[in-house]
C-alpha cells in the first residue's frame, strides 16, 4: 500500500528500482522527470508518495522522502522475506492519466489484475527465453508494464532503449537490427512513421503489438508489405491493466475496420445501451469492461471512481463494470469494433489527453476570462491542439505569456500549437459552447518572412508545405515547429528531403527554418569540406535575424553548442544566436589552448569577427558560463560594450578547484551524460573509451556514429576544458550578470549563485525548477527564455525605454535581488 515514486530516465537502473519497489511490497508511481516540476509535485502530493527516487528538489516542502538512485545496492543486502510482501489485491502500480476536471488522476492497479494480463500474454503468444523484448515505452504509459516485467516472468531478454530513442524512427530501426528484437510495441502513429523510414524495409521480428489508438486497416496492410512479423491489435484503458482485448491483424486479415477483438483471460467486454442493456451485433453502444483486470479505482477520488466503476446490472456475469467512454459495436463473430469516443478525451500520437484539463489550466491564468481547447484535424492525418481564448476586459492577448503558463503546468504534448483570440465563444441555442462553430486556425507563415528564393529554399519550403499541410508556401525564415511541426512530422520532413544526404531528425531540430535547412543542405551537397564540418565548425548559427545584436552561446565541457538550439528558437524576439564550439572538434590539428584565458581571448576574437559593434550578449551553460564570464571580462578590457551575461547553472572555478581530480572514467561518464544515457549504465570493467563507444553504437545513439577522430576530439575536449577550469583565476567583469540556477539539483548542494559575487558587478538570480542536465531542455527553456529575452531587449541599443521596463513573464519561484 505504500507508494514509491520513480522519476528517472529510462535505464537498466530504473528497471532495478521498479523491481526493488515491487519486491518490498510497495507499489510504484512512475513520473516523467521531463514534465514540469509543478505538475510532478502536484502528483506527489496527491498520491502521498512515501519516497521519491529521482531529483531530490522535487520533494522540497512535501512529506515525500527523496532517495538517490545510486545509493541503492550499497551496504549489506537486506533480508528479503521469501513470501511475497504484497497480496493479490494490493496495488502494484499507480499511473496518472489526464483528468477532465483539471488535474491528473491516479489509477490504482492491483497485482491480481496485472498478473492476469502478463500471464495471458506470456501463454497466448508463447513468449520465452528465445525472445528479446524492447523496453521503449515511457514508464508513465502502461504499455511499459509488460515490456518491463514480462522478460522476468518468461525468461526473455530485456533490451532497454536509450532515453530518446522512442521518438526517432531511424534510431528504432537500428536498435531492432542491432539487438535482433523479436517482441515490441508501437502506437499506430509511430508505426506509420517507422514504416516511412527506408531502414524499416526488410526488418524482421516475431511479434509486433499495436495499441493506444485505432489501427487503420491501410496501416496493417502497409506493415505486412514492409516488415516480416506477426502484427496484433490490442486494446485497453489504463483502468483495466493495460489491455483487455486482442486481434491478430494478420497479412490475410481483410477486416475493415480492424477490430479490437476478443477478451483476454478472465475478462468480459459488454456493449451496452444508455440503460445498460446489451445491444445486438451491428448496433453501436458504450463499451463496458468486467473481470479480473479492473483497477481498484482512482487514488483518493471515490467520487470519480463511483462515476466510472459501476455495479453491473442483473443478468451479466460481473459484479463491477468499468465504463470506458468508448463507442463500440459487436460483429456477428463477437469481435468488438471500436468506433470512437463519447466524450472529450482525445489521443494525440498515442497520448491520452482530456481537453478539459488543458482548458482548466488555461482558465486559471489571470488574463483569461473563457477558454476552449479542441483537437482539430483540418488536414487528414494532421491533428493539432487549438486554444480559443477570450481575455478579461482590459487585458491584452499575450500568446507567449499564455504558452509559458501552460509549459509550467502541462507536459509538452498537451500545450496547444494554434492560439486564436476571440471576442466571445460561440454558443448553441441553449447556451452551451458550440464547438463546431469554433473557427479553424490559420497556421500561416510569418507575414514579415521573405519568400524563398534559391531553388533549394523553394524545395525545402515545398517540403514544409506538404508535410505540414499548409495552404501557402512558407517564407524563408519560417520555423518548422512554430508552424505546428512535431517530432513525427520532423521525421517525415527529414525523409522527404534526405535524398542521398545524411539528413537525420536531429538536423531538422538544429536547422528548423527554410533558409537554414536549405543552407545546411547546400553545404552538404556542394562543398565537401563544408559537409564534413557541418555542425562541428567553430561557430554554429542556431538562429538568424539581422535586426538586433546577436546572442553568443558558449559551449559546455564537451565542446558542442547544439544544446542551445531550443533556447535560440524559444526567444520571443527574433535575433541571431551563434553557438561557439571548441576548435578541436573541427579536426584542424591546432593544439588545444593552454589556459582558459587563452581560450577566452580566442572566443573574444571570434565574437568580434562575427559582429562589428557592441553590445555583445553572452550566455553559457555549465562550463560555458565560466567561459562567458571570461569573455565578458576580456571584451571589457578591450573597451567593448557588453550587454547581457547569462550564466546557466554555472559556478566559478574555485567551486571545482578543491574537488578531486576527475578520473579517466569520469570523462567516459561525461560522454554518457552528453548522450542522455545513465552515467552508471556500464559496469566498471567496460568504462573505457572503447567500452563507451561500443555501448553508444549498440544503443544506436547518433553520437556512436561520429567518426573515431571526432569522438576522440569530444573526449579530449571534455578532459581539456576540465583541466583549464581548475587552473583558472577569474578576472572581474564589472557589469551585471544574470544567473539561472537548476533548483532541483542545487537547492542544497553547496553550489550557490552568490559564489559569483566577487567576479561580477551585480548579480540577478533566478531559480528554475529543473535539474542541471535538464536546463537546456524545453520545459526549463520555456521559463528562461522570456526572462532572458526581456533582459536582452533592455540591453539592446534601439529598444524604446517603455519596452524595456519589465520581463513580461515573471517566472514562478524566482527571486531577484542585487548582489
Ligand atoms: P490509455 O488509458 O492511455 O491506454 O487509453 C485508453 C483509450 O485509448 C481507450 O479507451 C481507447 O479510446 C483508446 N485505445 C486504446 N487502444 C485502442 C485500440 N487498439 N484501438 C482504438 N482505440 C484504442
Amino acid at each position: 500500500g505504500v507508494l514509491a515514486a520513480v522519476a528517472l530516465p529510462r535505464s537498466a537502473r530504473r528497471v532495478l528500482c521498479l523491481l526493488t519497489i515491487l519486491r518490498s511490497g510497495a507499489a510504484y508511481l512512475p513520473l516523467d522527470p521531463r514534465q514540469p516540476a509543478a505538475r510532478l509535485r502536484g502528483i506527489l502530493t496527491d498520491a502521498h508518495a512515501r519516497i521519491l527516487i529521482g531529483p531530490a528538489g522535487l520533494c522540497d516542502g512535501l512529506d515525500t522522502r527523496p532517495l538517490a538512485a545510486d545509493t541503492l545496492g550499497e551496504g549489506a543486502p537486506p533480508d528479503v522475506p521469501d513470501t511475497p510482501a504484497a497480496g493479490p489485491e494490493d496495488p502494484a502500480y499507480v499511473i496518472y492519466t489526464s483528468g477532465s476536471t483539471g488535474a491528473p488522476k491516479g489509477v490504482i492497479v492491483p497485482h491480481a489484475a496485472i498478473v492476469n494480463r502478463l500471464e495471458w500474454m506470456r501463454a497466448h503468444y508463447a513468449i520465452g527465453p528465445e525472445d528479446r523484448i524492447l523496453q521503449k515505452t515511457p514508464a508513465t504509459f502502461d504499455v511499459s508494464v509488460w515490456e518491463l516485467f514480462l522478460p522476468f516472468l518468461s525468461g526473455a531478454r530485456l533490451v532497454v532503449a536509450p532515453p530518446d530513442a522512442h521518438r526517432d524512427p531511424a534510431w528504432l530501426c537500428r536498435l531492432m537490427r542491432a539487438h535482433r528484437i523479436t517482441v515490441l510495441h508501437f502506437v499506430p502513429s509511430m508505426l506509420a512513421a517507422v514504416l516511412d523510414e527506408p531502414a524499416a524495409r526488410g526488418l524482421e521480428a516475431r511479434l509486433v503489438f499495436c495499441s493506444g489508438e485505432a489501427l487503420p486497416a491501410a496501416l496493417r496492410d502497409r506493415f505486412h508489405r514492409t516488415i516480416r512479423s506477426e502484427l496484433h491489435n490490442l486494446y485497453g484503458p489504463t483502468e483495466a491493466a493495460v489491455d483487455v482485448s486482442y486481434w491478430p491483424a494478420d497479412a490475410d486479415d481483410d477486416s475493415r475496420p480492424v477490430p479490437i477483438g476478443l477478451p483476454v483471460w478472465n475478462t468480459r467486454l459488454h456493449v451496452l445501451d444508455g440503460r445498460l442493456r446489451p445491444v445486438p451485433p451491428g448496433t453501436p453502444g458504450q463499451l463496458y469492461l468486467g473481470g479480473r483486470q479492473l483497477a481498484t479505482g482512482y487514488l483518493g477520488r471515490p467520487d470519480l471512481t463511483a462515476e466510472r466503476f459501476i455495479a453491473a446490472p442483473p443478468g451479466l456475469p460481473d459484479e463491477r463494470l468499468y465504463a470506458t467512454g468508448d463507442l463500440a459495436t459487436l460483429r456477428e463473430d463477437c469481435a468488438v469494433v471500436y468506433l470512437g469516443r463519447l466524450d472529450h478525451q482525445v489521443k494525440l500520437r498515442g497520448q491520452r489527453i482530456e481537453l478539459g484539463e488543458i482548458e482548466a489550466v488555461l482558465a486559471a491564468h489571470p488574463d483569461v476570462a473563457q477558454a476552449a481547447v479542441l483537437a482539430r484535424e483540418d488536414q487528414p492525418g494532421r491533428t493539432l491542439l487549438a486554444a480559443y481564448v477570450v481575455t478579461e476586459s482590459g487585458r491584452a492577448f499575450d500568446r507567449d505569456a499564455l504558452a509559458a503558463h501552460m509549459a509550467d503546468h502541462l507536459p509538452d504534448y498537451m500545450i496547444p500549437t494554434a492560439w486564436i483570440p476571440l471576442a466571445t465563444l460561440p454558443v448553441t441555442a441553449n447556451g452551451k459552447l458550440d464547438r463546431k462553430a469554433l473557427p479553424a486556425p490559420e497556421l500561416s507563415a510569418q507575414t514579415a518572412s521573405r519568400p524563398p528564393h534559391t531553388g533549394l529554399e523553394r524545395r525545402v519550403a515545398e517540403a514544409f508545405r506538404t508535410v505540414l499541410g499548409l495552404p501557402d508556401l512558407p517564407g524563408a525564415d519560417d520555423d518548422f515547429f512554430a508552424l505546428g511541426g512535431h517530432s513525427l512530422l520532423a521525421a517525415r520532413l527529414a525523409l522527404a528531403l534526405r535524398d542521398g544526404h545524411d539528413l537525420s531528425l536531429g538536423t531538422v531540430f538544429q536547422y528548423p527554418t527554410v533558409a537554414r535547412l536549405a543552407a545546411h543542405l547546400e553545404d552538404a551537397d556542394g562543398r565537401t569540406a563544408g559537409a564534413s564540418q557541418a555542425g562541428f565548425g567553430p561557430v554554429v548559427t542556431l538562429r538568424e535575424s539581422t535586426d538586433r545584436p546577436a546572442l553568443f552561446c558558449i559551449h559546455p565541457a564537451g565542446g558542442l553548442s547544439w544544446c542551445y538550439g531550443t533556447l535560440a528558437r524559444a526567444l520571443p524576439t527574433p535575433r541571431t544566436v551563434h553557438g561557439l564550439q571548441a576548435s578541436a572538434l573541427a579536426l584542424n590539428g591546432r593544439p588545444p589552448a593552454d589556459s582558459l584565458d587563452a581560450l577566452a581571448q580566442a572566443y573574444t576574437d571570434q565574437v568580434l569577427s562575427l559582429q562589428a559593434e557592441g553590445p555583445y550578449h553572452l550566455a553559457g551553460w555549465s562550463v560555458g558560463g565560466i567561459l562567458a564570464q571570461a569573455v565578458a571580462a576580456e571584451l571589457q578590457a578591450r573597451g567593448r560594450a557588453v550587454g547581457v551575461v547569462a550564466l546557466l547553472d554555472a559556478y566559478p572555478c574555485e567551486a571545482w578547484r578543491d574537488r578531486p581530480e576527475p578520473a579517466p572514467e569520469d570523462l567516459y561518464k561525461a560522454l554518457l551524460h552528453i548522450a542522455g544515457a545513465d552515467p552508471d549504465a556500464l559496469p566498471p570493467e567496460r568504462l573505457s573509451r572503447s567500452g563507451v563507444v561500443e555501448f553508444l553504437r549498440t544503443q544506436g545513439h547518433p553520437l556512436g556514429e561520429l567518426s573515431d577522430a571526432r569522438l576522440d576530439a569530444v573526449f579530449e575536449t571534455v578532459g581539456c576544458t576540465n583541466r583549464l577550469v581548475r587552473g583558472h583565476r577569474h578576472t572581474r567583469y564589472d557589469g551585471p550578470a544574470l544567473h539561472f540556477q537548476a533548483a532541483l539539483d542545487h537547492a542544497d548542494s553547496g553550489l550557490s549563485p552568490e559564489m559569483w559575487q566577487p567576479h561580477v558587478g551585480t548579480l540577478t538570480r533566478h531559480a528554475v525548477d529543473s535539474t542541471h542536465a535538464g536546463l537546456p531542455g524545453a520545459a526549463a527553456t520555456a521559463r528562461i527564455a522570456p526572462i532572458l529575452d526581456a533582459c536582452l531587449r533592455a540591453a539592446d541599443p534601439t529598444t524604446p525605454i517603455a519596452d524595456a521596463a519589465e520581463p513580461h513573464c515573471p517566472p514562478i519561484r524566482s527571486h531577484e535581488e542585487p548582489a
